[in-house]
């Protein structure tokens, strides 16, 4: 076995998919960023009105599903994967509080995670593939080879999602961000449809006192012992 499947889930915040990049870089696979796929699907519902504050239409928001492209481009210069909606490059668009807040919302909706996660396992067929998210070792992929579970304290993980908004330009208060954060993993967690729970055979890795070298080190070592088998 030379190429193997990377399910890393978690918390909101946790830090995946800066670990999943560098990762996939560091093994020539690829990397997938399924949140950013339910944030670009956050996107539309708002750009169409189909959600607001206190306002979810989710049933128009259903049969919109087939007038929603999804993709994925190489930026060269940044080194990863950019997400374009209807050929558009949302990527920064996605990144904002404001999508945070509704994101969780559009993603308890079973027939969104129906199409994403078909689209999902369809990135990952031929293997050698990274994917971060709340359900790729339980749903997307459950014989994932390896599997991680993160986890960070929710002040640890708001402090850091915090300065990197600030860092982008963004004009908002720890505060929010702590909300917003707590509340996600509430919904995640509770929802019907592929909640964020760890799967049995996933690592938890905590990682509130560990730099990313570090969880990159401990990842890549058992990567290693698996390919190694
Ligand atoms: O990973 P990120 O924080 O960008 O994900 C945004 C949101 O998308 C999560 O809070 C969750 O509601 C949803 N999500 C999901 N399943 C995934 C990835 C993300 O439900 N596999």
């Amino acid at each position: 076995m030379n190429r193997i499947t990377i399910a890393i889930d978690g918390f909101s915040s946790t830090g995946k998919s800066t670990v999943a990049k560098r990762l996939a870089k560091s093994l020539g696979y690829i990397y997938v960023d399924s949140g950013a796929m339910y944030r670009a699907v956050t996107l539309y519902a708002m750009q169409n009105n189909l959600i607001q504050e206190n306002c979810f239409d989710k049933e128009l928001l259903i049969t919109q599903l087939g007038a929603i492209k999804i993709s994925f481009k190489f930026n060269e210069e940044l080194g990863f994967a950019e997400v374009y909606l209807n050929e558009q490059n949302v990527e920064k668009q996605i990144r904002t509080l404001e999508v945070s807040q509704f994101v969780s919302q559009v993603a308890t909706v079973s027939e969104v995670r129906e199409q994403l996660v078909l689209q999902q396992q369809n990135f990952g067929k031929d293997k050698g593939v990274v994917m971060d998210g709340r359900d790729i070792g339980t749903v997307v992929f459950p014989d994932a080879e390896l599997k991680i579970f993160m986890k960070a304290s929710a002040e640890i993980r708001a402090n850091r999602r915090y300065k990197e908004l600030l860092e982008r330009g963004h004009n908002l208060s720890y505060d929010d961000v702590l909300e917003n954060v707590t509340t996600r993993d509430r919904i995640d967690s509770t929802r019907e449809d592929s909640p964020l729970v760890k799967a049995e055979d996933a690592i938890e890795i905590d990682n509130s006192e560990l730099t990313v070298e570090e969880q990159l080190e401990t990842i890549k070592e058992l990567v290693n012992h698996i390919l190694s088998k």
